[in-house]
């Protein structure tokens, strides 16, 4: 068969441009995402072997061999791993498969230097093989296959596939060194990059020099080593390996545990939101190893999704080899596992939050709000994990516990309170939010879509109930103001024909009329009923389609303001009728608008508002 020739896909083009084209200064990073992806292929055929033993005949010992040849100009890594198939080829070398580069992209910002600072950042995987080469060739097997094939590329938007029979099993990637890149010719260079990046690879990484094979890393998975002896670049080095990231690891648990169940955890919290955080999936991301052979990086059962921001690797010494994805469902020893796993990481991020606030508020803010999801999908955690929740309130910019609330409650306060929405700033200014700030009444400003959904699982703290400044019974009678600056207010005669005329007015556009508590200084607000909905939610189910009615609200009046003084005055004289009712209507759309609702009669309040204003000016 002849070779054929094929369009790299626009974005990959795109990203080989700046590869090429940028003077990146880590250029030797190539070397570590070759070795990474050489890795992950003996890992891939070690598992399929487990079954098909056949697959790794004649060549069980994995090994990644690094070739320099000075005279040709070219350095080879090979491999005998899966290898790929002329599909596999188009697809993986061909267009942008892998997470990583696909953030990469969504990152770029056309300007070149920046850019480039990005590819440090993210990593490009193979495609990093053009910063140094400008020629590369995949020569490669599939294990199982008969035909061999041979990929070649200059980078320059095409790339050419050819049968290569006689391609061994795995895969050889031939780099032609650009000009000037010598150094990667020279073979204690070669280990140099080998020892910093890739020492915590499992395998050995055999340097070949003057035709004698050189283990250039300590080739012991990393996880099986003593703690002492693992370095923190080192551990940081199997992170980026492992989770596909580029970012610090903002938490390392190493640990073996050992008793009735055995099984060593390395595991990362990164400090960075992996971009697919909020994917609908909620895919757990730890990869699973037994006895050091890695089975899978796709086992629901090893983690709760809540912790799902957690990367690393679980590997098992009690689940058999052969272990397959049906047998790990509803597996006794797996749910032991998740379970220790769970208290480990939740025990380390106690710790954490008790050894410094600003970095644990670093964490906190990429991871809080998954976090989070645990309070109602792990009951017999619930405790622990409140302890673990920070909120920012309306004292406080900087997250605080729920004991420093508690601590700070005032006298008389029986509840602690939170208001939900979109954004802090806007819900600072809540009208809602008047009478707790005139009795120095802090509330936690929930903003996490998520904070609407916990809440009826969570119905106390520590004794203390959580309860909503927009329900309707909330209790601020009993908390005193500091200054009792009693407003004035219209006789209660006044004030009940006010409510009488604005419930008539407005009939079924609410569900009550009633005097306010919770204002000072604004006029009117809209309150939901106990055990309503928050107004909050209804607009974010609404946004998702979830509900599309507009339940009616409490409309609250703030008996003090002037405003609601004057009209109570008036109810009374003949021929306010017209203007009460416009009046009302005026100052629910105002309620709705502040509250961040549109207003449904929006023709209506125009014609009232254009009324009022021409009134006003006599
Ligand atoms: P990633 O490793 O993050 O998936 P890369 O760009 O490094 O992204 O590699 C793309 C894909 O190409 C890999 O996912 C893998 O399927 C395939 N691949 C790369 N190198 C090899 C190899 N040595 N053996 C088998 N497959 C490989
Ligand atoms: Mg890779």
């Amino acid at each position: 068969m002849t070779e054929e020739k094929l369009s790299f896909q626009a974005e990959v083009s795109r990203l080989l441009d700046i590869v090429v084209h940028s003077l990146y200064s880590n250029k030797e990073i190539f070397l570590r995402e070759l070795i990474s992806n050489a890795s992950d292929a003996c890992d891939r055929l070690r598992y399929a072997a487990i079954t098909q033993p056949e697959l790794t005949a004649g060549d069980g010992q994995f090994a990644i061999r690094i070739l320099a040849d000075a005279t040709a100009r070219t350095l080879t890594v090979v491999d005998n791993g899966i290898g790929m198939n002329r599909q596999d080829l188009i697809d993986n070398l061909g267009t942008i498969a892998r997470s990583g580069t696909a953030n990469f992209l969504g990152h770029l910002t056309g300007d070149a230097r920046k850019d480039v600072a990005l590819i440090g950042q993210f990593g490009v995987g193979f495609y990093s093989a053009f910063m140094v080469a400008d020629r590369v060739e995949v020569i490669t097997r599939r294990a199982g296959e008969e035909m061999g094939w041979r990929w070649e590329s200059d980078g320059k938007g095409e790339f050419t596939v050819a049968e290569s029979p006689e391609a061994g099993r795995g895969a050889r990637i031939v780099l032609h060194l650009r000009e000037g890149e010598d150094e990667f010719l020279q073979p204690y260079r070669l280990r140099q990059i080998v020892k910093t990046y890739s020492d915590h690879i499992g395998l050995p990484i055999i340097i070949v020099e003057d035709g004698k094979d050189n283990v250039a890393n300590t080739a012991s998975a990393l996880w099986t080593r003593a703690k002492g002896e693992i370095t923190a670049e080192q551990y940081k080095e199997f992170y980026h390996h492992v989770a596909h990231a580029f970012d610090e690891p903002w938490l390392t648990i190493h640990y073996k545990a050992e008793g009735a169940i055995e099984y060593a955890g390395l595991l990362f919290v990164p400090r960075a939101r992996p971009f697919d955080l909020f994917h609908p999936e909620r895919r757990q991301h730890v990869k699973l190893y037994v006895k050091r052979v890695f089975i899978t990086d796709d086992c629901e059962e090893l983690l709760p999704a809540y912790l799902r921001f957690m990367r690393g690797i679980v590997d098992s010494q009690d689940l058999p080899l052969n272990v397959s994805r049906e047998m790990l469902q509803h597996n006794p020893v797996l749910a032991k596992i998740r379970a220790g796993l769970v208290k480990r990481v939740l025990g380390e991020l106690k710790k954490k939050a008790e050894e410094s606030q600003e970095d644990y508020a670093v964490f906190w803010e990429a991871f809080g709000a998954v976090l989070k999801e645990g309070l109602y999908e792990d009951f017999e955690r619930r405790n622990e994990i409140l302890e673990l929740c920070r909120f920012r309130t309306t004292k406080s910019d900087a997250p605080v516990s729920l004991g420093e609330y508690v601590a700070r409650m005032k006298d008389g306060q029986e509840a602690i309170f939170t208001i939900t929405g979109d954004d802090p700033a806007a819900l600072r200014k809540s009208p809602q939010l008047e009478g707790f700030m005139a009795r120095d009444v802090e509330v936690l400003l929930l903003t996490d879509p998520i904070d609407e959904f916990w809440g009826s699982a969570v119905t106390d703290y520590q004794g203390k109930p959580f309860r909503s400044v927009a329900q309707a019974g909330t209790d601020l009678g009993k908390i005193k103001k500091p200054e009792a600056s009693e407003e004035a207010e219209p006789p209660a005669g006044e004030l009940s024909s006010l409510i009488a005329a604005f419930k008539l007015a407005l009939g079924d556009a609410v569900k009550d009329v009633r005097r306010s508590e919770r204002l000072t200084d604004s006029a009117v607000c809209l309150v939901a009923d106990d055990g309503e909905m928050s107004m909050h939610l209804e607009r974010l189910l609404r946004q998702h389609r979830q509900v599309d009615a507009v339940a009616p609200r409490i409309l609250e009046l703030n008996p003090s303001h002037p405003l609601i003084r004057r009209l109570a005055e008036k109810t009374s004289q003949e021929g306010m009728g017209e203007a009460l009712g416009d009046m009302a209507h005026l100052l629910l759309d105002q309620a709705r608008i502040v509250e961040g609702e549109s207003v449904p009669d929006a023709a209506g309040f125009a014609r009232r508002f254009a009324a009022m204003l021409e009134k006003g000016l006599g």
